[in-house]
């Protein structure tokens, strides 16, 4: 009999609710169950390919091909488990469904109905999962605020899956903001007892309330928010902001947590195991050197827009107990004036992450440029790849005025151009060539002895690829070409090897960084710019 946990959030979203459903998971992952994550995002897309970044936060890609939410990556880097599309719901996937049955004739003769057909669309993907997956324990997030007009079909179907599946098998999880007043430093819980009173009133009473704030939760206002949330003060916990995200599970666990799910879901009692995450937060927790790594992009106010680069940065820094410190660069502010560039020479590395169309590109070629001439260690992903290699045929190869058809339709060297497989692309949705591919490396390459091996199946994201026709070019200017598609046909990696580390990669490594197991080329690219800092650099 699977176990459900499903958890809601109130007063405001972003407030950490996918890492808090991230450590519940991990909290009864250590204690030997096998759990698995759902997260549902409550939009009428049918993924995240489609929405904005820099409002919704980074596309996560999962192994197949989904373009998720980035709570998926959260669950895969706490869990070390590889994510699947069917654990990426949303109402767009729901309604869609539900439509096409109805024009199938499906449900002829009928009204069809929020009750009971899209919840019971919605209970069939989350039973799916269980399924599939055969995994003890499924915990679903629910995205949004609990009494946003998109998110009800959603907590009716949790509701009805309390009754369908027993009050043993199911447990209601809700996380909200405990705000602190800036004046008297006094913690207010009327807004989390307002979210409750919103839940309720939709026939939900959470099993567990957890605080979000930026301190502890004194016990008087925990007393307060057990009696107003009709809870038992036990289970009432807290999630204060630390420093070390990683290390939340185990605040959750001091306070109590873990042992109360179990009891709560009649699971038997286990000890957790949590010496393998302890030396893994040890390592994040204790640097010793920090490094300086400039981010040359667009200028993305959400921080949460890379956030999988962010982590796997921190996770190849921990692997040499290193603090990887990232400065975002708008390289807009390069393309005004190249003097600018002399700031680059204050970091250890430099990165050019992932993105699409032209503004800001200008920069980043100069930045990559710089990076190459002065040996700073740089790694381009995707995009940023990309626009390394347009940097080299221009400035190597002497390609004046090459680029990327993607920012220039009518360049007169077109050394990226769309996959021949997306020129009649039409639809925009799902349709960039994705998910792990395998990439083969050639021998004797630094790539190959990053991954130690001839053979990797990595991510991908994107329309673009390096031009066949001007790998000979690339080539001769000294650019090593050091992986390709399994069939031959496409560039994976480029390599400079006169550079201690300038590396650009089609595939987005930092979906597999997890803690304790960072992503190879991260770490190379880590150890590069540690290296240059130890040697003066
Ligand atoms: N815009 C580029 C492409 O579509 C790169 C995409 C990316 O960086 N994910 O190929």
């Amino acid at each position: 009999m699977t176990k459900y946990i499903f958890v809601t959030g109130g007063v405001l979203s972003s407030v950490g609710k996918g890492v808090a459903a991230a450590s519940i998971a991990k909290m009864l992952q250590v204690r030997g169950f096998y759990v698995t994550a759902i997260k549902i995002d409550p939009y009428l897309n049918v993924d995240a390919g489609t929405m904005n970044p820099y409002m919704h936060g980074e596309v996560f890609v999962t192994e197949d091909g989904g373009e998720t939410d980035l709570d998926l990556g959260w669950y895969e880097r706490f869990l070390d488990l590889n994510m699947s599309k069917d654990h990426y719901i949303t109402t767009g996937q729901i309604y869609g469904e539900v439509i096409q049955k109805e024009r199938q004739g499906d449900y002829l003769g009928k009204c069809v109905q929020i009750v009971p057909h899209i919840t019971d669309e919605i209970k069939r993907r989350i039973r799916r999962v269980a399924e599939k997956t055969r995994a003890e324990i499924v915990l679903t997030e629910i995205g949004g605020t609990t009494g946003d007009i998109e998110g009800l079909p959603f907590l009716e179907a949790i509701r009805q899956l309390r009754l369908e599946e027993g009050y043993l098998n199911t447990l209601f999880v809700h996380v909200a903001l405990v705000p602190v007043l800036e004046t008297t430093k006094e913690q207010k819980t009327k807004p989390l007892q307002h979210s409750v009173n919103e839940l309720r009133r939709i026939g939900i009473q959470p099993d567990i309330v957890i605080s979000r704030c930026s301190t502890m939760v004194e016990p008087e206002a925990q007393r307060k928010i057990a009696l107003f949330a009709n809870v038992e003060e036990r289970s009432v916990f807290c999630s204060p902001t630390i420093p070390n995200i990683y290390e939340l599970p185990l605040t959750f666990d001091r306070q109590g947590m873990g042992e109360y799910l179990c009891e709560r879901l009649g699971l038997p009692k286990q000890k957790p195991a949590w010496n393998g995450w302890l030396k893994v937060v040890e390592d994040l927790s204790k640097p010793t050197v920090e490094l300086k790594i400039a981010l040359c992009g667009k200028y993305a106010k959400l921080a949460d827009s890379y956030i999988s680069i962010n982590e796997a940065l921190k996770h190849a820094g921990g692997s040499f107990r290193v603090s990887v410190k990232m400065d975002w660069i708008e390289t807009e502010i390069f393309e005004e004036d190249l003097s600018k560039l002399s700031i680059l020479n204050g970091y250890n590395g430099i990165l050019t992450p992932p993105g699409f169309g032209v503004r800001g590109t200008e920069g980043k070629i100069a930045a990559i440029k710089h990076a190459r001439e002065q040996n700073i260690p740089f790694l381009g992903i995707c995009f940023g790849f990309q626009m390394a290699v347009v940097e080299f045929a221009r400035n190597v190869c002497g390609l004046e005025k090459a680029n990327s058809t993607e920012n220039d339709p009518q360049t007169p060297h077109p050394v990226l151009d769309l996959l021949p497989e997306q020129k009649n692309v039409q639809l925009k949705g799902g349709t960039m060539r994705l998910g792990a591919q395998e990439v083969r490396i050639e021998p004797k390459t630094l790539a190959h002895k990053l991954y130690k091996s001839s053979l990797v199946r990595k991510r991908h994201r994107h329309r673009f690829e390096v031009n066949p026709k001007y790998w000979p070019i690339l080539e001769e200017g000294g650019l090593l070409l050091s992986g390709k598609s399994s069939d031959g046909k496409r560039v994976e990696i480029c390599e400079y090897p006169r550079n201690l580390f300038h590396m650009g990669v089609q595939f987005h490594p930092e979906f597999e960084s997890r803690p304790g197991k960072p992503e190879p080329v991260y770490r190379g690219f880590i150890e590069a710019c540690l290296r240059r800092k130890q040697g003066g650099g």
